[in-house]
C-alpha cells in the first residue's frame, strides 16, 4: 500500500493516479495534532490495513494530480542519516567533505536532520536569498520504521521496518577554512529534506537492498546506483541507530548516497526515482527569510 500525507494534513492511500481518503477510518482527537495522523496509523498498522481496505471499497478517490503532496510523514521524532555510505561517493567532494581519511558510516556512524527541514513532492526546495554558497543533492532511500524499539539486534531488523519513501538530503557544503557550520545546520535548512511522495509498506518491497537510486538535476542524470552498493545496510543501520536511542513507530532513517553528488541552483528542477518506492520532483527556489548574516 502507499500512504501520502496531503493538503491539511489529511491520510490518504495513493492507487495509480489516483488518492483515496481515509482520514475519516482515523480516531478523532487525531484532529487536534493532524501532524501526527501518519506516526499514529503506523503504530496501530496491525488494526488498520483491514479497516482501511474496507473503507476505500465504498469511498470515492480524487486524481493524485489534484491534492498537496506533504512529506511522507510530516512529523516523525527523528530523522536519521548515514554519511558516507556508497564507497564511490567517498572522497569525492574533494576539499568539501567533511569524512577525511576514507571514513565511512561504519566508522561514523550517523547524524541528525531536523524534522522541521522536511517537505513533500509538492513542495519547492528553498536557498537561502542571495547566497554564494554551494548547495547540493544527495539522493536517498529512506527508511520507516514500524515500532518503538530499543537494541534491536540485525537479524529482526527488518520487522521493524514499515515501509520506504524517496529522501533527498540537501546540504550547504563547507568551504574549507572559510565557513565551516555543522553539518546538522548545513541540512537543516528548511525545505531541505524532501520526503516523499508517499510510505510504500515493506511487503510491497521484497528486495530493498537492490534497487535503482537515481537523480537528475533538469534533463541531467546525476546520480544513478542500487543499494546493493551501500556499505553499512539497512539491518546494521537499524542496529545501530537503537543502540544509541529508542526508536519510534514514524522515525526516518536516511541510508546514504551514492556518487554524483553535485549541484543545484534557484530555478533548477531535483527529480529523484527508486524503483518500486517512486519518483518525486522539486523546483529549487530563493526564500525570503531573513539571515543574520550571508550563507
Ligand atoms: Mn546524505
Amino acid at each position: 500500500m502507499k500512504i501520502a500525507s496531503f493538503n491539511d494534513y489529511r491520510v490518504g492511500v495513493v492507487d495509480g493516479d489516483s488518492i483515496y481518503d481515509i482520514t475519516n477510518t482515523l480516531p478523532e482527537f487525531l484532529a487536534e495534532i493532524p501532524r501526527q495522523r501518519i506516526n499514529w496509523l503506523i503504530n496501530h498498522w496491525g488494526d488498520m490495513k483491514d479497516v482501511i481496505a474496507r473503507y476505500r471499497q465504498g469511498s470515492k478517490a480524487q486524481p493524485l494530480a489534484n491534492v498537496q503532496l506533504l512529506p511522507a510523514n510530516p512529523a516523525p521524532q527523528h530523522v536519521f542519516a548515514a554519511p558516507a555510505n556508497y564507497q564511490k561517493h567517498i572522497g569525492e567532494l574533494g576539499d568539501r567533505v567533511v569524512t577525511p581519511g576514507g571514513r565511512s558510516a561504519r566508522q561514523q556512524g550517523f547524524f541528525l536532520k531536523a524534522p522541521g527541514s522536511l517537505v513533500g513532492a509538492s513542495g519547492t526546495l528553498q536557498l537561502p536569498k542571495g547566497s554564494s554558497r554551494r548547495f547540493d543533492h544527495e539522493s536517498e532511500l529512506a527508511v520507516i520504521i514500524s515500532k518503538e524499539a530499543r537494541n534491536i539486534p540485525r537479524d529482526r531488523a527488518m520487522d521493524y521496518v514499515f515501509g520506504y519513501s524517496c529522501l533527498i538530503d540537501a546540504t550547504m557544503r563547507i568551504e574549507k577554512g572559510v565557513a565551516e557550520e555543522e553539518r546538522s545546520m548545513r541540512k537543516s535548512f528548511e525545505t531541505f529534506t524532501p520526503l516523499g511522495p508517499w510510505i510504500v509498506t515493506a511487503d510491497e518491497v521484497e528486495f530493498p537492498e537492490n534497487l535503482s537510486n537515481r537523480l537528475w538535476v533538469n534533463d541531467e542524470l546525476r546520480q544513478s546506483a542500487n543499494t546493493s552498493e551501500m556499505i553499512v545496510g539497512i539491518e546494521e543501520l537499524i542496529e545501530l541507530v537503537s543502540s544509541v536511542i529508542t526508536l519510534q513507530p514514524g522515525d526516518v532513517i536516511a541510508t546514504g548516497t551514492p556518487e554524483g553528488v553535485g549541484p543545484f541552483v534557484p530555478g533548477d528542477e531535483v527529480r529523484i526515482e527508486i524503483q518500486q518506492v517512486g519518483s518525486m520532483s522539486l523546483s529549487v527556489v530563493e526564500t525570503d527569510a531573513r539571515a543574520p548574516r550571508a550563507y
